[in-house]
């Protein structure tokens, strides 16, 4: 198996909700995306994927819908607090734990039809969360 890794970094604020740590406040985070893209073979260039591909495909998606962002819940009380004040909100179904958008970006990355096996999303230097396919 042949595997690549682009690294996408984007900014991005949250808060999560059920949850008694330091992430149960609005912040941010440097986040740092890191997508493997694995095949069993090499295209007649030699390649699993050529890397200005894969940023082609998921990087002006990261920069527009995610990077700069507040990522919220939409069961968060503060996403119509935010929407009156003109902030411009992500609404997700599901907590935005970087689990959940280690996932998100599999499902975006798989759905473009990218051979995706696995993504992780360090949301500091030291920690990180990661989504790939069953075995
Ligand atoms: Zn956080």
């Amino acid at each position: 198996m042949f595997t690549v890794t682009k690294t996408i970094d984007f900014c991005y604020g949250h808060r999560l909700l059920n949850y008694e740590g330091k992430c149960r406040h609005l912040h941010g985070h440097n986040g740092r995306l890191e997508v493997d893209i694995a095949l069993p073979s090499l295209d007649n260039r030699g390649m699993v994927q050529d890397f200005s591909e894969i940023k082609q495909a998921l990087k002006g998606w990261v920069d527009a819908t995610l990077d700069h962002r507040m990522l919220l819940w939409k069961e968060d009380p503060m996403v119509p607090v935010l929407r009156e004040r003109g902030e411009v909100l992500v609404t997700l179904d599901f907590n935005p734990t970087a689990e959940n958008l280690a996932k998100m970006v599999f499902e975006y990355a798989s759905g473009r039809g990218l051979p995706v096996r696995e993504v992780r999303l360090w949301e500091t230097p030291s920690s990180c969360a990661s989504y790939r396919a069953e075995p």
